[in-house]
């Protein structure tokens, strides 16, 4: 193709186009329906890998260059969100509207750095962050901004805890003294990672024991912290989970916030996964005392139907928003800078050029309206509570804990087994080579447990039967007679 007049064909992108929008078409419909594809057709890195040089041998070689041919060929080895049977880890089957955002926002391609570099991408992102800090029950002057993931989220807010709360100005003169934060045992691993990469080591997360539903046990948050204390560990904030990542249980949000009150400390609130609650008229109040955070993290990829990387960091205190990352110090105290300079964004994120992610959400609440959101949160936590009925029902099944979100953690026990670890794990790997459902795998309490996550609204009751049945037979083949 002749540069650059063919290679930026509208013509062609027209015809591409309409072929690819076809395509994801047919791929919603086989999915959604769950047939005949099948969630995944699991193969080893090393097939996956020549497949890959036959899709771009061949593409090469094809003089239509037919990007929806790639695509299909792609889309066979996939995982597919939007199937019945996926019920893995924490991603939404976006909606179709979103895609589409998605791919507007591709062909724009706004920096947002500065205003100019995206000025309705700019105010878009603000109209999201404030309607989503109001849904979460923060005082109209709360702010934030979007960012790209739940891991980056949480290093942001704790860079801002520690700039809050450490007896030392760190980002200016580097570390002087040991910071910890603490954490329930439970907590996602970036927390921890985002520890070490402030400075603090593997002692920089002080791990509070968790209670029998793997929620943070809010009585031990005083002892931890004397222990830290007598280690000589600064202790800036606390973080809690909601919900986490394992279990899809809540942190006691009331109770730390409470605790970070007395002790002046910074509290954060994971809610990558469940501060999406807010939205559900049903299930907001599992997320009580929110609003007591100094800051949050959510993420609109896990449940509210959303393309990922989409993120909101929010605070309490704007300031924070404004001045996380700025060079000099003053200016966290200067408040007519933050407040007239939300429009230049790169100064706010750790990015510096960034997707024009709010579009996506935006474009889902303009089309759809936020019901949309609560519909999807409510039917999954539904769901999930079904599923956990029918685990508990059967005496076969062993239910972690009662499913407080879309996560839902159990495993096979029939009777007279000895190697319960053993036998879930081999089930686990039977099912991804059958390809019908997808699930994952966790480790509680040194045990290994079976992990689901209800992220498709057409994930019926009748699914979950048939999962259970599939495991029932894939196990008892198992089992010696
Ligand atoms: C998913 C998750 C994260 C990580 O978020 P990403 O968007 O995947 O980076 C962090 N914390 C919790 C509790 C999560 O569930």
């Amino acid at each position: 193709m002749k540069f650059p007049e063919e290679v930026y064909s509208s013509k062609r992108f027209r015809e591409q186009g309409v072929a690819v929008i076809e395509l994801i078409a047919n791929c919603m419909e086989d999915s959604l329906s769950g047939q005949p594809n099948k969630v995944i057709e699991m193969t080893d890195p090393a097939t996956a890998m020549r497949e890959v040089q036959q899709w771009f041998d061949r593409c090469t070689l094809d003089d239509s260059k037919d990007v929806a041919q790639l695509f299909s060929d792609i889309y066979h080895r996939a995982i597919r969100l939007h199937h019945p049977g996926y019920l893995g880890h924490q991603i939404s089957p976006p909606l179709p509207d979103a895609a589409l955002a998605s791919l507007f926002s591709d062909f724009l391609n706004n920096g947002m750095g500065v205003f100019e570099m995206g000025i309705a991408g700019t105010a878009i992102e603000r109209f999201v962050v404030k309607s989503l800090a109001k849904k979460m029950g923060f005082p109209e002057s709360a702010d934030g901004f979007l960012t790209s993931g739940g891991t980056l989220g949480n290093l942001t807010s704790l860079l801002a805890a520690r700039r809050a709360k450490a007896t030392d100005d760190i980002w200016e003169s580097g570390i002087q003294r040991k910071t910890a934060l603490l954490v329930s045992s439970q907590a996602h691993y970036c927390v921890d990672r985002s520890a070490r990469v402030m400075g603090w080591g593997a002692e920089g997360v002080v791990k509070v024991p968790v209670k029998r539903d793997f929620t943070m046990d809010v009585s031990q948050l005083e002892s931890s912290l004397q222990v830290a204390r007598a280690k000589g560990l600064e202790v800036i904030a606390v973080v809690g989970s909601a919900c986490s990542t394992a279990t899809g249980t809540f942190d006691d949000l009331e109770g730390i916030g409470a605790f970070c009150q007395k002790h002046d400390l910074w509290f954060h609130v994971d809610g990558a996964h469940g501060a999406a609650s807010v939205y559900s008229t049903q299930y907001s109040s599992r997320v009580k005392g929110l609003q007591m955070a100094d800051s949050v993290v959510m993420d609109f990829h896990k449940l509210l139907m959303t393309p990922a990387l989409a993120t909101a960091v929010i605070f309490k205190e704007a300031k924070w928003a404004a001045g996380n990352f700025a060079q000099k110090a003053e200016y966290l105290w200067d408040d007519a800078n933050h407040v007239d300079q939300w429009h230049d964004l790169a100064k706010r994120t750790f990015e510096c050029t960034k997707s024009m992610i709010a579009l996506k959400v935006f474009t889902i609440l303009a089309v759809h309206g936020e019901q949309v959101f609560d519909d999807n949160v409510t039917t999954l936590y539904r769901s999930a509570s079904r599923f956990g009925e029918l685990l508990q029902r059967a005496e076969d099944f062993a239910l972690a804990t009662l499913p407080q979100s879309n996560i839902v953690c159990f495993r096979f026990a029939p009777a007279g087994e000895p190697d319960l670890d053993l036998l879930n794990r081999k089930v686990r790997e039977e099912l991804l080579s059958t390809g019908e459902f997808y699930i994952v795998q966790t480790t509680l309490g040194g045990c290994v447990w079976l992990r689901t996550t209800i992220a498709n609204p057409f994930t019926k009751i009748s699914d979950f039967e048939n999962l259970m049945n599939e495991i029932r037979r894939i196990g008892r083949r198992r089992l010696p007679s």
